[in-house]
């Protein structure tokens, strides 16, 4: 068998298809470039593209490609009808079990974006070229954890459908995750990732429409099975979200819209962990995604921890003055966000020895890969 390697092709990574449902009456996009906050107009055939490495010795010429080029096609026209199906819905003359179904079961369909997304580009940034293709492949190619991915959030995931007035963003990312608390600080993922508890899954529709799915046992925005308008503030903390997962680039149909929340995006790449070395050349590492929370209280008390400024706080009484300089009571102030880090602090001292006990869904099926982990022996030493 001869293959032919390191073909090059310009392709969409996320589907041209679903950025026109992002466009503005001028059939305009607005897209930002996040490192440099540059905003300018774009349009459909021109954003999210990127030149891709897609042949590899170790796959047959075109089996990812071909496999692309059929989810493109399926998936523009899966959500072309799911959004007259809302407007059926805002109607009344359908429930929307009947949106849910669908949704449901283009969820592998969705998973496998979200792999092929802007985060191949990011997230596989620091490992060689070579690698990083059949990396993706094994991830998107394989069905038994897509499968698994799609029925955790099935089953274990309240579904519903948000709306705004055309001010939605959508991340390089395609879908967007968070967390809805923080849970501890992870080596090898991260407090957001799908099959946790309290976490949140957000799957692009249109600049009008997206639908959500979140674990939590506390009350979330929404109420499950509903569709609901947000009121600007929420639909500001879901942007938030949205930027925040994108790597490179976001889009939207307002420059409004980006404005809103660009302040709020944190430039953070996945980061390269190295857990353990020891002279005999030993080496064990991951690369982790960021870290994205849906509340600020949640992103402020992972940072106390993970920056280590927590100590001011540790002998404060309630009606002591806050030692972050506002000059209000702790109580007033950061307690319930200290309150959080000792949580996280617990977390380590427990001597728990499944931590999947504590941080995962009950009953999921499967819990979203770390980026990558590794572990050997180094041959240069
Ligand atoms: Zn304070």
């Amino acid at each position: 068998m001869i293959l032919e390697k390191n073909i090059v092709k310009r392709q969409h990574y996320i589907p041209e298809t679903l950025l026109g449902n992002f466009v503005n009456s001028d059939k305009k996009l607005i897209e930002v470039l996040l490192h440099s906050k540059k905003i300018y107009p774009t349009s459909p055939g021109n954003s999210m593209c990127e030149t891709f490495v897609y042949e590899h010795d170790t796959l047959k010429k075109n089996t990812i490609e071909n496999y692309f080029a059929k989810i493109d096609s399926e998936i523009g026209q899966a959500i072309k009808d799911t959004i007259g199906q809302i407007e059926e819905l805002k109607k009344g003359n359908i429930n929307i079990n009947t949106i849910r179904e669908v949704v449901e079961n283009l969820l592998p369909i969705f998973i496998i974006f979200y792999y092929r997304s802007g985060a191949l580009l990011t997230e596989f940034s620091s490992i060689n070229k070579d690698e990083k293709i059949p990396l993706l492949s094994n991830k998107i190619l394989n069905h038994v954890y897509i499968n698994a991915l799609s029925k955790t959030i099935r089953n274990c995931y309240n579904f519903s459908i948000i709306e705004s007035d055309n001010n939605f963003l959508l991340s390089d990312q395609f879908m967007s995750t968070a967390s809805l608390d923080v849970k501890t600080q992870f080596f090898d993922i991260s407090n957001r990732h799908i099959g946790l508890k309290e976490t949140l899954i957000l799957i692009p529709i249109s600049s009008k429409y997206y639908i959500t799915y979140w674990h939590s046992n506390k009350s979330f925005i929404v109420e499950e099975n509903t569709i609901t308008k947000l009121k600007p503030e929420e639909v500001k903390n879901i942007n938030q979200t949205i930027i925040n997962n994108s790597y490179v680039k976001c889009v939207s149909s307002q420059k409004e819209a980006i404005e809103d929340v660009l302040d709020e995006y944190e430039m953070e790449y996945p980061s390269q962990i190295y857990a353990g070395g020891n002279p005999s050349g030993y080496f064990c590492g991951a690369i982790k995604k960021k870290e994205v929370f849906f509340h600020k209280e949640d992103k402020e008390a992972f940072k106390l921890f993970t920056w280590m400024i927590f100590k001011p706080y540790e002998k404060l009484g309630r009606n002591d003055i806050c030692a972050c300089g506002s000059n209000k009571k702790f109580k007033k102030c950061h307690q319930d966000i200290y309150n959080k880090v000792k949580i996280i602090i617990d977390s380590f001292q427990k001597n728990k020895r499944d931590r999947g006990d504590n941080y995962g869904i009950p009953g999921a099926m499967a819990y979203e890969l770390p980026v990558d982990h590794w572990q050997g022996f180094d041959k240069n030493k």
